[in-house]
């Protein structure tokens, strides 16, 4: 992508609206756009890294045999009805037409999944269903002064397990506590972030969520650093400190942020929609079911609230939106027409590169828009580099370059 002809700009001074550091950083540098509070808008840079961490989920997901849908953010108020939550849910946005008739605008999709389900399904040779989806939800948030951490529409991934035993459940279950851990290393974030025993409410004795640490965080988490087992503020309780075998006085406070949680739904959404099964001697049961989610746009959040410096964010490789900011100093023929050749070798070789190709921008004015743009790689092609024999290659997170040839720069990057 030539720069040039990027439409969005960065900008120097922050949004004076956002209070957050993400949402600062990703406005500055046109990764998002505000609309208002706790709603944004992907531009072309943001909904690259948004596509990334899409597909490491759904790489996941479908591991484990998950079965992608997409379902509707429109849900019919009689599902809600069913279900208690028309009324009981506080943050439910409730849309309606000219004609006066109501509909939810989906905060989540129980209500949507099992009526589904319910349609196919019959016997216990149905079992197990995984079926997920990343999709947008809208939840009437009151303080939504977190930029992307707290949004009001929101990207997320939920997927819904059904069983026909408990055992069954509980296998899937901790098969996710590993692949929730897995996505979350390969999104850059997972030294920083424990899976926390929460309090299940009345439906299980524990949910699990998955909290990274950063002092900007909402939650608040008890860590035990030898064993990494960490509970919420919540749950500190003796006799569950007991049940895990854990020192009161061993554990470290920290802020954190939930990026993502997991859950022992029982029989909360199956039962309201009779969705059941019979077994094999006939007898009819109620269907278990689980639920999991992760927040994409939270995720985004985190990543630039733990993951960045002074100068801007610091993109991990796997999720960055390029591998490499290819920068032409100076408005020389000579340098113009290297810096082209070295972009087409890399596009040749499938390397994903951003090329700061705009005349009249000064060396100062294109590394620091590079800086807070973060992408992990930066290659300046210069009078200088050139005299030297060659590019100018960088780490984001490193001070100093290196001189390399073109062939060099294509090894080190090729995928
Ligand atoms: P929180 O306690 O932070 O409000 P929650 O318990 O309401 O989260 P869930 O309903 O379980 O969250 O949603 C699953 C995941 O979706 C969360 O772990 C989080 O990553 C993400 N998420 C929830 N609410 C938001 C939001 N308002 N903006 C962005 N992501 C969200
Ligand atoms: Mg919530």
């Amino acid at each position: 992508m030539r720069q040039s002809i990027l439409f969005t700009k960065t900008r120097k001074e922050a949004p004076t609206d956002e209070v957050s550091k993400n949402a600062e950083l990703l406005i500055r540098g046109g990764f998002i756009h505000k609309e208002l509070a706790g709603v944004y808008s992907y531009l072309p840079l943001g909904l690259r890294v948004l596509k990334k961490i899409e597909n490491i989920i759904r790489e996941e997901m479908n591991k484990v045999g998950g079965q992608e849908v997409l379902m509707s953010s429109f849900q019919p108020k009689e599902n809600w009805e069913k279900t208690g939550r028309w009324e009981a849910m506080g943050d439910l946005y409730k849309v309606s037409d000219a004609s006066g008739r109501e509909v939810a605008l989906g905060p989540t999709h129980e209500e949507i999944v099992v009526p589904i389900l319910k349609n196919y399904i019959s016997s216990h040779k149905d079992f197990p269903i995984y079926i997920y989806q990343i999709q947008n939800k809208f939840r009437m948030e009151l303080r939504a002064k977190s930029g992307m951490l707290r949004g009001r529409e929101f990207m997320m991934k939920d997927m819904y397990s059904f069983h026909i035993s408990q055992e069954d459940f509980e296998k899937f279950y901790n098969q996710m506590k590993d692949v929730y851990k897995t996505i979350f290393k390969r999104v850059g974030i997972g030294h920083l972030t424990y899976m926390t025993f929460a309090s299940g409410g009345t439906f299980s004795k524990y949910s699990h969520e998955f909290q990274t640490i950063t002092p900007f965080g909402e939650d608040t988490i008890y860590v035990d650093e030898a064993s990494s087992i960490a509970v919420n503020k919540e749950v500190l309780s003796d006799e569950v400190l007991s049940q895990l075998n854990l020192v009161k006085e061993k554990l470290v406070e920290e802020k954190a942020i939930e990026v993502g949680n997991i859950f022992d739904l029982k029989t909360k959404y199956s039962e309201p929609f009779d969705l059941s099964y019979t077994d094999p001697k006939g007898e009819k049961h109620i269907v278990l079911m689980g639920c999991y989610g992760i927040g994409l746009g939270r995720l985004i959040g985190t990543v630039v609230e733990v993951l960045s410096d002074d100068k801007g964010i610091i993109w991990p490789e796997s999720i960055a939106p390029y591998a490499l900011h290819l920068l032409a100093l100076g408005d020389d023929e000579e340098i113009s027409i290297e810096a082209n050749k070295v972009y087409e070798s890399l596009q040749k070789a499938n390397i994903e590169v951003l090329f700061d190709d705009r005349k009249g921008v000064s060396a100062g004015e294109k590394f620091a828009e590079s800086d807070l743009l973060g992408i992990p790689h930066r290659a300046v092609i210069s009078s200088r580099s050139l005299s030297e024999g060659g590019i100018e290659l960088k780490k984001r997170t490193e001070n100093k370059g290196k001189i390399v040839s073109l062939n060099e720069l294509l090894k080190i990057l090729v995928p």
